[in-house]
């Protein structure tokens, strides 16, 4: 069966990028869609510190951009545009983008996750400038600072635990009386002394010049509204997986893509890598390392239907 490609990856972001890497250094015929550039959301870190290799630390846009060039090295192609279906018929897939479709005989998904913004003045300003959605990224930055962080789930308290190491100003906000989250991890941020959880209380506004200085908080028992310093926002309310361009895949209760080791979903020759994926730990090197098994499980797949699978 001719398609137009071997594999077809969507989105760029680490996990992708390795995919795309590994598939086209194995002669697969590789094609990466990404609506925005390559990097995924970490083209918003200005200081990746913990990705290997980089002791001097690299910015999310630079380290996308070493990504691609890599994949490219090896004969992946690339195209800008929106992904609206990916949909499997006849033994291959047909994937739709805004401005034309291609087919291919594997498809990696590679899209992501959204994660939730609050909304509020000063929230998107401030982005990468004390405005941050993740705690090991950007933690380290506001060692002995004042931080507050919004949010009452497993990833609020998670990455709340992470960032009492570096600071004992920490300050928790959850808008309701007591945590969603587990309870073994709200208890540890409940009994940490480095943290003070102010439940009832929302945040309306962020403010600074250029750098967060303050933000806006409601008191919402007492229908009170109040100013109070701090140096970090870090906002932790959910995230969005992005699914919804895929026909017929298995999710989660949460809206991720269980898959199997291999990185296989529910629908054959269709894989899914990083943070779209029932992930436990969402990170870089994490992404990487699943975007290479899925691009080798792809390789095996597509060399059976092809009749040159090494027995
Ligand atoms: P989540 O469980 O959906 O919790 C989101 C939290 O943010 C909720 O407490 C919610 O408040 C609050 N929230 C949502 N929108 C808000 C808004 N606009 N303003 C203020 N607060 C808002 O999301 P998550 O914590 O990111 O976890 C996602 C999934 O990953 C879950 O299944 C979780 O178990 C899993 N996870 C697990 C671990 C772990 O096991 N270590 C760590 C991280 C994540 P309400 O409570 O009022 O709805």
């Amino acid at each position: 069966m001719k398609t137009d490609f071997d594999v077809i990856i969507v989105g760029a972001g680490a996990a992708g990028l390795t995919a795309a890497q590994y598939a086209s250094r194995a002669n697969l015929s590789t094609l990466v869609v990404e609506e925005l550039a390559s990097g995924g959301q970490a083209l918003i870190v200005d200081r990746l510190e913990n990705y290997p290799g980089f002791p001097e630390a690299i910015s999310g846009m630079d380290l996308g951009q070493r990504m691609e060039k890599q994949a490219k090295a090896f004969g992946a192609r690339f195209e800008y545009t929106t992904v609206s279906a990916v949909e499997r018929k006849d033994g291959f897939f047909r994937v739709v983008f805004t401005n034309g479709e291609r087919t291919a005989l594997a498809v990696i998904a590679a899209s992501g996750a959204k994660h939730k913004t609050l909304e509020v003045p000063g929230e998107k300003d401030l982005m990468g400038q004390g405005v941050s959605y993740c705690a090991t990224c950007d933690g380290p930055l506001f060692k002995n600072k004042r931080i507050l962080v919004v949010g009452g789930g497993d990833a609020a308290c998670d990455e709340a635990t992470y960032l009492a190491n570096l600071t004992d100003k920490l300050t928790v906000i959850h808008r309701r009386d007591r945590f969603r989250a587990q309870p073994a991890l709200a208890e540890r941020i409940l009994k940490n002394p480095a943290v003070r959880v102010v439940f009832n209380t929302e945040c309306r506004e962020i403010m600074g010049e250029g750098k967060v200085a303050r933000v806006k908080l409601l008191n919402n028992a007492e229908n009170r509204t109040y100013e109070e310093e701090t140096d970090a926002v870090f906002i932790f309310i959910g995230s969005i997986p992005q699914t919804g361009f895929l026909a017929g895949v298995d999710l989660d209760k949460d809206g991720y893509i269980p898959t199997t080791q291999r990185m296989e979903t529910n629908v054959p020759g269709l894989y899914a890598v990083g943070d779209v994926r029932a992930t436990p730990f969402r990170q870089l090197v994490v992404a990487a390392g699943e975007g290479a098994i899925a691009a080798h499980a792809a390789a095996a797949y597509i060399d059976e239907l092809k009749g040159r699978a090494y027995r």
